[in-house]
């Protein structure tokens, strides 16, 4: 007998369910100052309307592309945005350059493109897609114990 499917959540679960999907406020996605650290090869830092602040790596930030090809990538293999590709174990170790933008530059006032040394250039993280995938510690929290925890 399997109970697959049958899945009851308890109030605290359903109510980080309708966190992650309900909208956000427009000061949680509107960016005060927007950093692109291209010459320290950091990565991306926002500071947002709300006084959030959040930080990607450039090496985070390409794993994430959003553009369909990747994305359609990441679902096959079963990764989340900024999960790095999985590497066959048979292949001998690469060296691969981590991943920097040649150039960065904003799409309208929504979004913000990369152009990618590797040539790759066909995503546009939008400030609502770069606010939920937040990284810092308070954001990423709930993330981790909702599919961390076994059922
Ligand atoms: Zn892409």
């Amino acid at each position: 007998m399997s109970h697959e499917g049958i899945r009851l959540m308890t109030p605290e679960e359903s109510a980080r369910q309708e966190q992650a999907e309900r909208q956000l406020p427009r000061i949680a996605v509107t960016p005060e100052k927007v950093r692109v650290l291209l010459t320290e090869g950091r990565g991306l830092e926002i500071d947002w309307v709300d006084g959030h602040k959040s930080a990607w790596t450039f090496n985070w930030l390409r794993d994430a592309c959003p553009c369909a090809t990747c994305n359609d990538e990441r679902r096959q293999e079963g990764r989340k945005p900024g999960e790095p590709k999985k590497k066959p174990a048979d292949l001998l170790p690469m060296y691969t350059p981590p991943a920097k933008p040649a150039t960065a530059h904003a799409v309208g006032r929504y979004a913000i493109q990369f152009n990618w040394l590797d040539g790759h250039s066909g995503g546009i993280y939008s400030w609502e897609y770069l606010r939920r995938q937040c990284q810092c510690q308070e954001c990423t929290f709930t993330d981790a114990e909702t599919s961390g925890a076994p059922n």
